[in-house]
């Protein structure tokens, strides 16, 4: 589970802009970019690279 706060100060490392918590898969989304930022063992892995595309609806 990953503390609020942290979830509070993070932002998408591409558009600076603010990040949704998807309990289900335990990721961080960016809307704006369709991103999805893994989180493992409790830290979130802010790395574009990293990061999987989210098909577009
Ligand atoms: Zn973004």
């Amino acid at each position: 589970m990953i503390d609020k706060k942290l979830l509070e100060i993070l932002v998408c490392p591409q558009c600076k802009g603010s990040l949704e918590y998807d309990q289900k898969s335990s990721e961080l989304i960016c809307q704006a970019d369709h991103l999805a930022f893994a989180i493992r063992d409790d830290i979130p892995v802010m790395l574009v690279d990293d990061a999987r595309q989210i098909p577009a609806e």
